[in-house]
């Protein structure tokens, strides 16, 4: 099956930070494969936009070699890739300072979709946005792209979204969590609001608990410097795994529209109640055969966390009384992206001897391999009584919808979602301010704490204390798979 597009109207792309990795790595391969499958319109156009000095010649070189390392072979063909470089421009322009903005602007036209995305360190935004009022670029369709980190606490993110609300409408603006344009999160949408199978279900009568994981079995490597201002809480928690809370944890929006959506992710966040340091554990790897956490940071005392065990509780009806664990970390057993939702065990078992404990779930996976898998209890076949026991019914994408599927990258989706001028999969200020808003407190408390974050072995499934965090509850963790 070949995905169905939607095509696009012509546009104006302007990358700043064009030179980076993100825009090298990610951007425009999405951007080619989006235009392999038909995507990108006549009269497209990207202009990147970057401090280095060089031609346009220069730079379309410069991104045949990153489609080279960053697009199969098998996607490529020379025909393909000069059609693609063909539509790409460059402008040299230090955001700092006033040169190259004319050239930038002589090159954009009135009549297109006009976007910025800028893929520049935070710190450049707003310097970007002020500049682009200034040069008459930020006309009212224009819109204008960011990406994490969208501030370090609550004060700095309010200061950011200040900075770009000046010049751009909400409506204009684009932030990106790429966890939102992973295809299995958009199905969790879609297995909830379009099946009336689960919804009568999904609340906590019938759920016992849900499991978040996002596990790396990378370290911090080559980034210690940056990751140790920030920490898996600031990195992964208040940005990824919040979003995938509050996609499982909301009520059915009214329509799926970009404010009907951030709405009510928006309240799922505001009932989040404040979080107790008890909940929480915080781990660090150590070393073992190879360097530990501690060695890759300047900070030998550091108390930054690679490792974050949660449990939260929503204060709503739908959810009072069913938790939700979260748990992220470095140099983890293995990369796992998961989302599980563990239901009740049936009220009473007419199978006494051999009862379903570990009752069904649901899990959607969104890394390595995205899918979703639902367990379920049958008769185990054949004679000699009634022996249980738990199957999987597995909806592999890759394998359920067959080899010709390709599951496009979050960016592919995101990017063109922008073009559309489509904000569904974008977060909205208030939520990104909420969220660091309820992040903060806790931060906070483990500021004023005494305690070290636990350290843990690498290559395993995180500090033990995580282990009893859900013990405690009479629960356990979900494996992670070696
Ligand atoms: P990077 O590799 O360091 O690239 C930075 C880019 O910014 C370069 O193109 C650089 O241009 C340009 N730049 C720096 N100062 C400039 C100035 N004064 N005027 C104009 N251009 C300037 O960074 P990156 O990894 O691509 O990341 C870009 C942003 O995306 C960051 O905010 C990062 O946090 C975020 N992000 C990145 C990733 C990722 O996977 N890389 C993932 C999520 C979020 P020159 O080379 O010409 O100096």
């Amino acid at each position: 099956m070949v995905a169905r597009t939607i095509p696009v109207d012509p546009f104006d792309l302007v990358i700043f930070g064009a030179t980076g990795d993100l825009a090298r790595r990610k951007i425009l391969p999405s951007l080619y494969r989006r235009r392999q499958a038909g995507q990108m319109p006549e009269g497209a156009r990207v202009i990147g936009a970057a401090r280095s000095k060089m031609t346009r010649t220069a730079y379309q070189k410069s991104i045949r070699e990153a489609l080279e390392e960053f697009v199969p072979e098998a996607e490529r063909t020379a025909a393909t890739v000069k059609a693609f470089v063909d539509c790409i421009d460059y402008v040299a322009v230090d955001v700092t300072g006033d040169g190259g903005w004319q050239e930038l602007c002589g090159k954009l036209r009135p009549d297109v979709v006009r976007a910025f995305y800028l893929s520049v360190a935070p710190s450049l935004f707003g310097t970007i946005a002020e500049k682009l009022a200034e040069s008459g670029l930020a006309t009212p369709d224009s819109r204008i792209v960011v990406e994490k980190p969208l501030g370090h606490d609550l004060a700095s993110a309010q200061e950011l979204n200040a900075k770009l609300t000046r010049h751009f409408d909400e409506q204009q603006i684009y932030r990106i969590d790429h966890y939102l344009g992973k295809e299995t999160v958009q199905n969790l949408m879609a297995l909830r609001f379009a099946n009336a199978l689960f919804e009568p279900l999904w609340n906590a009568q019938h759920i016992d608990h849900v499991q978040i994981t996002v596990a790396e079995s990378i370290g911090v490597e080559g980034r210690g410097g940056y990751y140790d201002k920030s920490g898996a809480m600031r990195d992964m928690v208040q940005n990824h795994i919040m979003q995938l809370l509050c996609l499982t944890a909301m009520e059915p929006p009214a329509r799926f529209e970009p404010d009907s959506v951030r709405d009510e992710k928006l309240k799922v966040i505001r009932a989040l109640d404040p979080i107790h340091v008890d909940d929480t554990v915080r781990g660090q790897y150590r070393g073992n055969g190879s360097a530990g956490y501690l060695e890759h940071v300047e900070n030998p005392d550091s108390k930054t966390e690679s490792y974050v065990a949660l449990k939260v509780q929503i204060s709503n009806w739908r959810w009072a009384g069913t938790p939700f664990y979260l748990r992220t970390g470095k140099k983890l057993r293995s990369r796992l992206s998961e989302i599980a939702v563990i239901f009740k065990e049936v009220p009473h078992s007419i199978f006494p001897e051999v009862s379903n404990r570990k009752g069904n779930a649901l899990i959607i996976r969104l890394q390595p391999d995205e899918g979703i898998t639902l367990r379920m209890t049958i008769k185990d076949p054949g004679p000699g009584g009634m022996r249980l026991r738990e199957v999987p019914l597995d909806m592999t994408f890759a394998d359920a919808l067959g080899d010709e599927f390709d599951i496009p990258d979050a960016y592919e989706r995101l990017v063109m979602d922008v073009i559309r001028g489509n904000q569904t999969l974008f977060m909205r200020g208030d939520e990104v301010e909420a969220a660091w808003a309820w992040t903060d407190a806790l931060l906070a408390e483990w500021q004023d704490s005494p305690d070290r974050p636990q350290s843990y072995d690498p290559g395993g499934s995180g500090p033990d204390d995580a282990l009893a965090l859900l013990h405690r509850d009479g629960r356990r963790w979900r494996d992670i798979p070696g």
